[in-house]
């Protein structure tokens, strides 16, 4: 069945243009993916409530847009260039490589300090084929590269494995120039890379995504508090935008396993159809990348209390979330099957109707505009309400086909609202507006349209 629902899901994707396998005319990049016309649409929907609700409604937070490339001295600060790895193992047989805590976790072993002390894994056979697996070594999982036109060390260069860096070095300057007091946060969207030895489940887990993270700066003392309080935020978050709240959960990482940078780490999941999973990562990353960035760089960056005149290093609060694998999730959860089908015309009875439920604010169509037939004067009015819809949201047209299935091919991209035009519309200056979820009809003045799609949107 969860094999079934993740197919039904890319193949949903790929068929109506959300995702498709990256240069696929030459056989596709393991892991790798486009965002078609509708996912791109969703994708920017997800971003801009997000960042929606953490800095343009906030006064406590601010925004940046940080370079992927940074100096590599941020990465020996960070601890990212000895410490960010994964155990990796292969198998001796056929060759598959495997994460070694992925295949403990899953032989229900836990491996405490994994990271730093090699650990026996002989008892493990290769899942695939039952073959002898190598020793553990650790894989490094920045991408690596050079800058300029000589190979050489010094002019190695990482794709960076996270945006959180991004901030810290810019700690300073954002104090001075925004004017911001403790606390207060700083968030940034963007690409991140991990050359992961175990992508897969779609985009649940890529070697290029996209996070949206945000370091929350406050005063030692006063961080468990903030915790709490992103912690909820997230889950608010994700159910605000109607995700059930059944499907989402709280993970609290034991203490033997946190980072070596976090004092607590509480993980929001999701169940997807394989289990559950990690959504939005929250961490209190305490003063570690702050004074590790001070020692290595020589530059002050503490923070001055004006009023009390105080000097301390700020703890941090971290909220990571993964654009993509958000999008998975609002995919998954808004996603339904109705055999049968919901209409009871005579046309669509018992055909199998797909239904994305999308939260209108994400929706990557908001309204569709279906005059009843493609002739003057219907095409006037409905090209007309386009006009003016589209200046605010993203609206869609389709004039072919029965008005039943193009209900449908609207419900199957999660379009919430659906506008007919008809004979009738040329006399009473008014449409159908026809709702996604209930398939109630209202009829609607044309000049009232806007508003009626504003009040709900
Ligand atoms: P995981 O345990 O799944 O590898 P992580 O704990 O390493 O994830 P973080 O470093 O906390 O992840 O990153 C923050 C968020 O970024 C994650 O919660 C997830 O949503 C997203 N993310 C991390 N790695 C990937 C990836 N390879 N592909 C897609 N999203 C990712």
């Amino acid at each position: 069945m969860s094999e079934k629902l993740m197919d039904d899901i890319v193949s949903l994707a790929k068929r109506r243009g959300f995702i498709f396998p990256s240069s696929e005319i030459y056989g596709g990049l393991g892991s790798v993916y486009d965002y078609g016309p509708l996912g791109v649409a969703l994708k920017n929907n997800i971003r801009r409530a997000w960042w929606t609700a953490i800095v343009q409604q906030r006064d406590d937070i601010v925004g940046l847009d940080s370079a992927i490339l940074m100096n590599s001295k941020v990465w020996e600060a960070s601890g990212h260039l000895k410490g960010f790895t994964d155990p990796l193992v292969d198998c001796k047989s056929c060759k598959r490589r495997f994460r070694a805590d992925h295949l403990l976790e899953a032989s229900a072993m836990t491996m405490p300090g994994m990271k730093e002390k090699p650990i026996e894994i002989s008892h493990i056979r290769c899942p695939e084929c039952g073959g002898e697996l190598t020793d553990i070594r650790q894989f490094n999982l920045m991408f690596k590269t050079h800058m300029g036109p000589v190979e050489d060390e010094s002019s190695v260069a990482y794709l960076r494995p996270e945006t959180a860096q991004g901030i810290f070095v810019n700690f300073s300057n954002i104090v001075q120039t925004s004017r911001k007091k403790i606390p207060f946060g700083i968030a940034q969207a963007g690409k991140s890379f991990r050359n992961e030895i175990t992508p897969g489940n779609f985009i649940f887990r890529t070697r290029e995504f996209e996070q949206m993270e945000m370091e929350f700066f406050v005063k030692p003392g006063t961080d468990d508090e903030w915790f709490e309080y992103w912690k909820n935020f997230m889950m608010d978050w994700f159910t605000g935008l109607g995700v059930r709240r059944e499907k989402l959960r709280f993970y609290e990482h034991p203490k033997e396993k946190l980072s070596h940078y976090s004092k607590r780490t509480v993980d929001l999941e999701y169940e997807f159809p394989w289990g559950w999973g990690e959504l939005w990562g929250c961490a209190n990353r305490t003063d570690f990348d702050l004074k590790q960035h001070a020692q290595h760089s020589g530059q002050d960056l503490s923070y001055r209390d004006e009023t009390t005149g105080e000097k301390y290093v700020p703890y941090v609060i971290e909220p990571a979330l993964g654009l993509d694998r958000a999008l998975l999730t609002f995919l998954l959860d808004a996603y339904e099957v109705i055999e049968g089908g919901r209409t009871t015309t005579t046309e669509s009875n018992k055909e199998q109707e797909t239904v994305l439920r999308f939260h209108p604010s994400i929706a990557p169509v908001t309204v569709a505009i279906l005059p009843l037939n493609k002739k003057e004067p219907l095409m006037k009015i409905a090209q007309e309400i386009r006009g003016v819809l589209n200046k605010r949201w993203a609206v869609a047209y389709d004039d072919t086909g029965s008005i039943g299935r193009r209900y449908r091919r609207q419900d199957e991209i999660g379009t919430p609202y659906c506008i007919t035009v008809d004979f009738d519309s040329i006399n009473d200056h008014a449409v159908t507006i026809r709702v996604r979820d209930t398939m109630k009809q209202e009829r609607v003045a044309i000049d009232q349209v806007a508003g009626f799609i504003a009040g709900k949107v």
